[in-house]
């Protein structure tokens, strides 16, 4: 293996890098800094987030630069503010010892008049979003023309992002002569197109191993009916008790609803989604960041850019249509050398796209079985125990002060029983809010249609509704008046029976008191709603002959 040394990299940068904690290049720097150093043809790399890409293109550009001249000399694109801040972050602490050395972001959302004063100042190293750069560059507040790196990172990000005219207005100010270094996680037909037209003769770098953080995942998939999504992922968090991860959604509403919910569930979550103001992202990043937080539930767009790299789990709540997307998400854990899982949960109907995926991304999916209770009792408790082991006291702990009267109570039970009794006490706390759980998992792996009336694994609970076919009711309205009071949840619903005066409707049990108490507080037709659990339906009679 090559060490940092043998790359060429000055001791300035070796010292720099040793006090971080680098200790040998990742596959993909032991490729570009060489090239950077020494060669100075253009450079496609493919290449994710947490492969170490920052240092790919940092450490060999910083030493060359001039730092006699005030003039901008690298230029680096990026999709967002985060991932503009990370990569300005990572190039001081690389630059460490050249003192003399200015590196200046600018990045949408911010006032514009401080970036161009601490441009004006002079500036060797700009990091910057499309959007922002092309402002300034509109506004004259900056000059691109000595620019002789220009680094575009997460290219195909800018380009998802619609930033394709940006770019290419802002690589038009600068020299023909520049060295060009993409960085891409992905090689989509825009890309090729764009390195056609603004690169010259690039060298392309896939390392050997794809990326080193990519390698590191393991793929596990959970199919469940879809309505049991919610169900799944709560019983997937708490036989993981230790999980730190992302939570990806569709759309901002699902973002909301199911952080929501697991806040309401009593889980350590939060949602990043784009109607958060920049402050409310911000406190939310950092309570992600100091773990105060285990699970960020988030959309993709509000999540680009973030850069955590000891996630244990992404999950994918839904399956994103893109497959680049599923890329770019599971490569947000098992980086920097560590493990980790990204999960999905799908439905019966979308195995292909599992197996689209396998094909494609070249990564095998694993089935895992949705936990059933006795198993998530068993870990939730040896995770309790393992936390009492841990737990400190103190000498001035006031714990002390009840101590005495304790031993006394529990003085009649030796250390057998006493343990049995704690034990048993904590297990039948996770038992009881987990008795009756059904069995979540689909044996039998679809390929098509399912029946109409098919009752899944959902256990009902049949309900009076005052309202009947002399209200002239049908049973879309009933569905409609469940869904609509319902939001945010999608409550199975079972057999409608429209009787003259009244009907019955069976809805999922887990959800029956939610449903009578929204559904009460409801008009229909006219009437106030009036719903109640329904006593049980006779047994049917057959009809006999006698
Ligand atoms: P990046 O792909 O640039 O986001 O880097 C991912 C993480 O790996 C960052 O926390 C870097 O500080 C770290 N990193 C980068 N290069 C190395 C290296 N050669 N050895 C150890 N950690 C590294």
């Amino acid at each position: 293996m090559q060490t940092f040394k043998e790359t060429g990299l000055p001791e300035e940068i070796l010292s720099a890098i040793g006090e971080l904690g680098y200790e040998t290049p990742t596959p993909i720097q032991s490729k570009t800094i060489p090239e950077i150093l020494n060669y100075g043809n253009d450079l496609i790399a493919l290449a994710q987030t947490g492969t170490g890409k920052t240092g790919a293109f940092g450490l060999p550009v910083i030493p060359q630069i001039e730092r006699e001249s005030k003039n901008v000399q690298a230029l680096i694109l990026c999709p967002t503010r985060e991932l503009c801040l990370q990569i300005t972050k990572d190039l001081k602490d690389y630059s460490k010892n050249y003192r003399d050395l200015y590196i200046t972001p600018v990045y949408g959302g911010a006032e514009i008049r401080t970036q161009i004063k601490s441009l004006k100042r002079g500036t060797h190293i700009v990091v910057g979003t499309p959007g922002r750069m092309n402002d300034l560059i509109n506004r004259k507040a900056i000059e691109l023309g000595e620019v002789r790196w220009l680094i575009l990172d997460e290219a195909d990000e800018m380009l998802n992002m619609g930033f394709k005219d940006d770019l290419e207005s802002i690589m038009a100010q600068t020299p023909e002569w520049r060295q060009t270094l993409l960085f891409s996680a992905t090689m989509p037909q825009e890309i090729a197109r764009m390195s056609k037209n603004y690169m010259q003769d690039p060298v392309e770098i896939s390392v050997g191993k794809k990326n080193q953080g990519a390698e590191k995942v393991d793929h596990h998939y959970y199919m469940v009916q879809a309505h049991d999504r919610y169900r799944a992922l709560k019983r997937i968090v708490d036989v993981t008790p230790d999980v730190y991860g992302i939570i990806f959604c569709r759309t901002r509403q699902e973002t909301k609803d199911i952080a929501d919910k697991l806040m309401a569930d009593g889980y350590n979550a939060d949602a990043l989604h784009g109607d958060l103001s920049q402050a409310q992202r911000d406190l939310v990043m950092h309570r992600f960041r100091k773990k105060h937080l285990q699970l960020l539930v988030a959309t993709d767009v509000a999540a680009r850019g973030i850069d955590v790299n000891d996630l244990t789990h992404v999950i994918n709540y839904n399956l994103p249509d893109d497959i680049e997307v599923y890329i770019h998400r599971s490569g947000r854990t098992g980086r920097a050398g560590k493990e980790g899982v990204s999960v999905s949960i799908i439905h019966s109907r979308e195995m292909h796209r599992i197996k689209a995926i396998e094909k494609i991304a070249k990564k095998a999916f694993e089935r895992k079985m949705v936990p059933k209770a006795d198993e998530i009792c068993e870990k939730q408790l040896f995770h309790f125990l393992e936390r009492v082991g841990q737990t400190e006291l103190e000498e001035s702990s006031p714990v002390n002060a009840v101590l005495p009267a304790v031993y006394e109570k529990l003085a009649e039970m030796d250390k057998e029983q006493l343990i049995k009794q704690f034990v048993a006490a904590e297990f039948n706390r996770f038992m009881e809010y987990y008795k009756d759980a059904p069995d979540l998992n689909i044996y039998k792996e679809e390929s098509g249609k399912k029946g109409r009336r098919d009752r899944g694994n959902v256990k009902f609970s049949r309900l009076f509704l005052n309202i009947g076919k002399t209200d002239k009711l049908t049973s879309g309205e009933v569905i409609g008046l469940i869904n609509n009071n319902m939001k945010g949840v999608t409550v199975k619903i079972g057999k409608i029976e429209l009787l003259r005066n009244f009907s019955f409707i069976e809805v999922d049990k887990e959800y029956e008191q939610e449903v009578i108490g929204k559904l009460n507080k409801a008009k229909l037709k006219g009437k106030k709603v009036s719903l109640e659990v329904a006593s049980p339906k006779p047994a049917r009679r057959k009809n006999k002959r006698r």
